[in-house]
């Protein structure tokens, strides 16, 4: 059986981790992307450079990555 994509939203998911199989609710990581860097680059020139930390410290400025707490294993991401 492949394992299909799992599409994940911005919240914690409940499903069945295709690592362990093991019943869970998915534990959240904010990551720096793409988008997170062009804003801060935009800050870093509009603005000033400790405004360049915003981004990193905000989650919708941010890719959320869903992880098993179980076995810790990346499940995927979701993109703001
Ligand atoms: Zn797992």
């Amino acid at each position: 059986m492949a394992t299909q994509p799992i599409a994940l939203g911005p919240d914690p998911a409940s499903l069945t981790c295709p690592h362990c199989h093991a019943r869970v609710t998915t534990t959240m990581k904010a990551a720096a992307n793409t988008k997170t860097h062009i804003i801060a680059l935009i800050l870093c020139v509009c603005l000033c450079i400790p405004c360049v930390c915003i981004p990193y410290c905000c989650d919708s400025c941010q890719t959320l990555q869903h992880y098993c707490p179980n076995c810790q294993a990346y499940l995927g991401s979701y993109a703001n």
